[in-house]
């Protein structure tokens, strides 16, 4: 989805490093690999999901995108302008345009505050950008904010305690579109909430998205859920992206043996219908000491020795440059699975 346009935001070689230091002198003694050379361009009004399991980096990714963590090494280009190289100032007033929501909105509401005050403070923060001058127009425009996400005009004075978390999730919302940014993180927005309650949330955020040409960053460990609102998949796996195709192309043809046990793990709906499922052993291995070779490895069904010592890197799947993955074996797994499923079949 490229169309000869500029991408609103583009990521080139984004490295995040957490140093470690120990020892009688804290010496620096290794590093925290959680976001290891990613690159992807995003355009206005898309919607990209990154997944993974918990350490795969998705949220590091998340916050490097926004210099909330400064990068070790890269680039992300926000309208074309290196965030890394602006002034703090130029930085401060880019904010308005790229906001973050969370996973728990408790943790980012202010107690203390009403809803009407916390919605006030992006307004303040970037007082001179925009025409709420006065308290009586941002009164105006909060509410009408309050309408847009589906709370009544009460919330306005009362306080995030008083919400249920899907309501809750909806004041996290209305403060993250109240300076009508264009760009959108969302770490894990519906993760916390009951079945029934984030799929409320997931449509509010698909008809936002419709009516104020949002671009989202969608962050989930659930691949059913960015299955509903991505337009192109990013799986995420040690720091590192393991497979990218759009939506429907990574469901159809999973071709790296991890997002084929990330699906493989999804519920099926219908219980009259069987499903193979394929359970990965062992946890994630720590970033700080990434296996060599493919970092999969240890975990992999499929691996062979070339896997121990060579690191796959991303490559097109069938010349198809929207559909990469990086596994040696990718079509030689695929084309083991059973003819007519998308379902892999596990060698062990
Ligand atoms: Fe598995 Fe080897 Fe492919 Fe890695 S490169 S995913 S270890 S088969």
């Amino acid at each position: 989805m490229t169309n000869g346009k500029q991408p609103l935001l583009s990521v080139k070689n984004l490295q995040k490093y957490f140093p470690i230091h120990g020892g009688v002198f804290y010496r620096h003694v290794g590093d925290v690999y959680a976001v290891d050379g990613i690159s992807f361009d995003v355009y206005q009004g898309e919607t990209i999901g990154l997944v993974g399991e918990s350490g795969c980096g998705k949220s590091t990714l998340g916050k490097a995108l926004l210099h909330l963590y400064p990068p070790t090494g890269g680039s992300v280009e926000f309208e074309g302008v290196d965030i890394d190289t602006i002034p703090v100032k130029r930085l401060r007033e880019m904010r308005k345009e790229m906001q973050m929501i969370f996973q728990d909105p408790m943790e980012s509401l202010n107690p203390r505050m009403s809803v009407g005050s916390i919605l006030e403070e992006p307004f303040i923060i970037h007082k001179g950008e925009h025409e709420f001058d006065t308290v009586e127009k941002r009164k105006i425009e909060i509410l009408r904010i309050l309408k847009e996400v589906g709370l009544p005009e009460n919330a306005f004075d009362r306080y995030p305690h008083e919400f249920s978390g899907g309501q809750r999730q909806r004041i996290g919302i209305a403060r993250a579109i109240a300076l009508k940014p264009k760009l959108v993180v969302c770490d894990e927005p519906v993760s916390a909430l009951d079945v029934s309650v984030q799929s409320q949330i997931l449509n509010l955020m698909v008809r936002l998205q419709r009516e104020m040409k949002l671009t989202y960053i969608f962050i989930a460990h659930n691949l059913s859920v960015v299955k509903y609102i991505a337009d192109r998949i990013y799986v995420m796996y040690l720091g590192r992206v393991v497979e990218v195709a759009e939506s429907q192309s990574m469901y159809e043809k999973p071709m790296h043996p991890y997002t084929q046990a990330l699906i493989s793990a999804i519920p099926e709906p219908d219980p009259t219908l069987k499903k193979e499922k394929q359970v990965l052993e062992g946890d994630v291995p720590s970033p700080i000491n990434p296996p060599p070779g493919c970092h999969f490895h240890p975990r992999c069904p499929y691996a062979q020795d070339r896997c121990k010592e060579d690191l796959p890197q991303l490559r097109p799947v069938d010349g198809n440059k929207n559909h990469q993955v990086s596994c040696h074996f990718a079509e030689e797994i695929f084309n083991q699975q059973p003819s007519g499923t998308s379902e892999p079949a596990a060698r062990n």
